[in-house]
């Protein structure tokens, strides 16, 4: 169902509404206020003329008679102590019920002197004019004197005319409301509808990889935050779709050239040197060499999905960060000293923290790997414990070339790797993302500082 039928429906079910409610009032409400006001006011004046009837002259009654007759448009008897009628006025030519042909007056007198309240009001349909008509009758005096009575009878619908004008009103005023109700609903309709249109088809370009379309709000706040939410949505998926593309391509690269060496080496081995043992090993150690990058660049790549996508939960623990940390650096003794580098630990005191320390000595060892990798001729490294108030901080700095300010953002992304690193330098260009996903699941802060031709600091804080 469309936005314009669906608006245009809800205007004509509020109008129907409203010309059900007019309707209603017109014809249940204010007829029957008016048929009890008018009783009402019938037997008012019943009770003044048998009041009037006993103080009063005969003339003075005979003039009041005549414009209670015509004031309140109503016909009326008067009988006297022997039920004969002694006054008698007609607004209604002998059409109504008291007088003329097959008049009812006798009934209503019978009933008024056996009423114990001495007052009868019945409405009564007229069939000569059709219509309702209330019959109001007073006895004269005290009830049981037998003094006579006045009976009353007036018309309820003098309305009707009105009634019926005004049905007819309400039928025009419905169909004119209507038929503004249908534009306004266009003319709202195609006011919302525009925009999301025009949101629809930029939508539609962006799925088909049309990154550049602009998604214009207008219409109403909705529309707007719509739109830009769908930008936002736009710049994100951009921005994935980029890093994908960067990903496939750098993760072919990475596979390709220790494919192409194995393949190279084992051809060597096949033609060249598989008779001489020497240098069949050193091909063979080659391979073997590739095949380990190859089983490192895999490993991390699903380690680091599966710290992202969060099926990996921290194990934590308390441990003593001194202790944990001379543990780690103790274990590059052997491999330092027979490359040359001095990696040296500052400890502050021995403090208590919590954190998954598996996931955390990774973290130690990618950032010192990457100070080994890349610092300068010095071959120097140095990692130091600083104990904060609220956390212990592990910094671990090189004397390297240090990092571009622009590229500092970036190095913490997946697969960026500097353009000039060299082949020596072996890694993945993941080992950054995995610390910041392992550091980022522990809520704990890190950083780095560097200086051009100084070197860098990297550093993290383990909270207590
Ligand atoms: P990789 O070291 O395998 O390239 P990393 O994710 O560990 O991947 O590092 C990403 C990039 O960050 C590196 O290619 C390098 O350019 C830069 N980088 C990391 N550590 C250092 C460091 N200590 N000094 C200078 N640059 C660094």
């Amino acid at each position: 169902m469309t936005l314009r039928f669906k608006i245009a429906a809800w205007f004509v079910l509020f109008i129907v509404i409203i010309a059900g409610v007019l309707w209603f009032l017109e014809t249940e409400m204010l007829t029957k206020v008016y048929y009890n006001s008018k009783i009402k006011e019938t037997e008012k004046v019943a009770m003044m003329l048998a009041e009037k009837c006993q103080t009063e002259s005969v003339d003075e009654f005979r003039m009041t008679l005549n414009n209670v007759c015509y004031e309140y448009q109503v016909c009326i008897s008067v009988f006297d102590s022997k039920q004969r009628a002694a006054w008698a006025r007609d607004i209604l030519y002998d059409n109504c019920l008291l007088h003329g042909y097959g008049n009812h007056s006798y009934r209503y007198v019978k009933e008024l002197y056996e009423s114990k309240t001495g007052t009868i009001s019945l409405t009564e349909y007229d069939e000569k004019i059709q219509m309702d008509t209330v019959v109001v009758g007073v006895v004269i005096g005290e009830v049981g004197s037998g003094d006579g009575c006045v009976l009353l009878n007036a018309v309820l619908e003098p309305v009707g005319s009105t009634v019926r004008f005004q049905k007819r009103l309400i039928m025009i005023f419905v169909v004119v409301l209507l038929v503004i109700g249908c534009l306004l609903a266009l003319l709202l309709s195609s006011h919302l509808t525009v925009p999301l249109m025009k949101i629809t088809d930029s939508a539609k370009r962006m799925a088909h990889g049309d990154y550049e379309t602009t998604f214009e709000g207008g219409g109403c706040r909705e529309v707007d935050e719509l739109a830009e939410a769908l930008t936002y949505a736009e710049h994100e998926i951009s921005k994935a779709d980029s890093m994908q593309r960067d990903l496939v391509a750098n993760v072919s690269h990475d596979l390709r050239t220790p494919l192409t060496m194995l393949k190279a080496y084992a051809e060597m081995i096949r033609d060249l040197s598989g008779d001489n043992p020497k240098k069949r090993n050193a091909h063979l150690q080659v391979i073997i060499d590739e095949t380990d990058r190859l089983t490192a660049l895999v490993n991390d790549i699903l380690d680091l999905s599966k710290l992202e996508n969060g099926s990996q939960k921290l194990e934590m623990k308390e441990i003593d960060a001194t202790t944990w940390m001379t543990d780690i650096i103790a274990r590059y003794k052997g491999v330092s000293e027979q490359m040359g580098y001095h990696i040296s630990f500052t400890p502050d005191e021995h403090c208590q923290v919590k954190c998954d320390p598996a996931k955390m000595e990774r973290v130690v060892c990618n950032l010192i790997n990457n100070a080994i990798n890349y610092t300068g001729d010095d071959k120097q490294v140095f990692v130091s414990q600083i104990n904060t108030e609220t956390a212990v901080r592990i910094e671990v700095r090189d004397t390297g070339s240090g990092i571009e300010k622009d590229k500092i953002q970036k190095i913490f992304d997946k697969y960026y790797r500097s353009e000039n690193h060299t082949r020596e330098v072996v890694g993945t260009g993941l080992g950054l993302s995995i610390v910041k996903a392992i550091l980022k699941l522990h809520s704990f802060n890190y950083g780095v500082r560097s200086k051009l031709g100084e070197g860098s600091v990297f550093w993290f804080e383990i909270n207590r």
